[in-house]
């Protein structure tokens, strides 16, 4: 779907809705607006509860002051007015008031967003701007001139956080892939020291050096049509359940022995169509679709493993906070989670561009689930339930791992137990 052709009402409730319905917002706190082609100002009321937007409630701010709609516009329409004047290149602004980033605003720090390359590239350098009274002209002049240098995204000191873009889309994706840096960060924070990228490792994201061929499809068969389903709606469930976010997540399908289905690259996670999934036979693309990035690495895990019919990588924060600290991660914590992950090796972030017949190398069904260092966990299955499975047990176990560091000393089962669920289980 093209998001940028729903009118700006439409798309306005989208992302509130996005926003409210993910916790980055309270139902009073938050606002959003999209700058018209003509000048108009369309943006969300005050006053009104933002778990319940629909497309009525959207007040329209004229060029010439004049105001439209049931309501009246945010209390912080002085800010993005403020914005827009400062910065013409804007089309949209997204503010809010997400936990993870209110506890960076508030102990005035800004989270490093190179713990991931594709964080790090979708939101850019971040700006901080100095306290002021919501609502207040100098608010404004505060958080315009700081977006004035440049940034996209601002921290509002003992507030919240403003980002924009060319696209109320942008600015939202900017917006929640900082808020996932800041909710890793805090989960890595009891871990150990947390690893971040130098330029030269962030530059491998970058290259674009394994384009495949492109090829034309002969035909879609049934199968192939069943599991571009599979993937739609496994993807918009992962998103559902915290593990992916719009910008960031990859899955594939193995369709036979030399083809399988992969997720695009820079596709709107949330809003994946069938349409969108990359058919790759004999290592060429279909014609006009990019996939995701890590299209090589799948190519080679599905050309070692027979076996192997379903491959996720993912940033679900908790587990992504032992790719960052390069923690090891203890999975003989209950029977579940050693059944289904067994043990997890972590493999460092250049093989996965430089060397994937490397990492294809160290996962199988019995090693299937993997951390690759600043990057993901991937985890591969016999079939897409079988992968979803083990991406969302691989994060509740890093989550229980996490969250019992304040309450006591982890007690691991032994390894007689150990040994008895591989006789059992495994
Ligand atoms: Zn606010």
């Amino acid at each position: 779907m093209n998001f940028d052709l729903l009118h700006p009402r439409d798309q306005l409730v989208a992302i509130m809705n996005r926003i409210y319905h993910n916790g980055m917002t309270t139902l009073s706190g938050g606002n959003l607006s999209i700058l018209d082609d003509n000048g108009d100002i369309w943006i969300t009321p005050t006053g009104v509860d933002k778990g319940k937007l629909v497309a009525k409630d959207i007040m329209c701010v004229g060029a010439t002051g004049a105001v439209e709609g049931p309501h009246r516009p945010s209390s912080e329409y002085p800010f993005h007015r403020a914005i827009y004047a400062r910065r013409p290149d804007l089309r949209a602004i997204v503010h809010a008031h997400p936990p993870a980033l209110v506890s960076f605003s508030i102990v005035r720090q800004i989270p490093d967003t190179k713990i991931i390359p594709q964080a790090n590239r979708i939101c850019g350098p971040i700006g901080y701007a100095p306290y002021a009274l919501p609502g207040s002209e100098q608010l404004g002049e505060n958080i315009a001139a700081t977006f004035g240098e440049g940034y996209n995204i601002v921290i509002l000191e003992n507030h919240g956080l403003v980002a924009v873009g060319d696209s109320l889309l942008q600015a939202f994706q900017r917006l929640e892939t900082l808020d996932f840096c800041a909710r890793t960060f805090i989960c890595a924070a009891g871990l150990g020291p947390i690893r971040t990228l130098d330029d030269d490792a962030l530059a491998l994201f970058d290259r674009r050096h394994d384009l495949l061929p492109e090829f034309v499809p002969a035909g879609h068969s049934s199968r192939e049509r069943e599991l571009r389903q599979q993937i739609v709606e496994i993807v918009h469930r992962a998103c559902d359940r915290h593990l992916m976010i719009s910008t960031e997540g990859v899955v594939s399908a193995r369709l036979d022995a030399d083809s399988f289905l992969i997720t695009p690259t820079g596709v709107d996670r949330r809003a994946l169509d069938i349409g969108d999934i990359v058919l790759v036979q004999q290592a060429q693309r279909e014609q006009g679709k990019l996939p995701s990035r890590s299209v090589r690495l799948h190519q080679a895990i599905y050309d070692r493993h027979p076996d192997i019919h379903c491959v996720m990588t993912a940033q679900p924060p908790h587990a992504t906070a032992y790719a960052i600290t390069a923690s090891p991660f203890n999975t003989r914590t209950i029977p579940e989670c050693f059944i289904l992950l067994r043990d997890v090796p972590i493999v460092p972030f250049d093989t996965l561009y430089q060397q994937p017949d490397a990492t294809a190398a160290v996962v199988s069904l019995d090693t299937p689930v993997l951390l690759i260092e600043n990057d993901c966990v991937l985890t591969v299955g016999r079939n897409v339930l079988d992968a979803f499975d083990r991406l969302e047990v691989v994060e509740f176990s890093a989550r229980s791992l996490i969250e019992a560091i304040p309450i006591g000393n982890l007690v691991p089962i032994g390894d007689d137990e150990i040994r008895d669920l591989e006789i059992n289980f495994c």
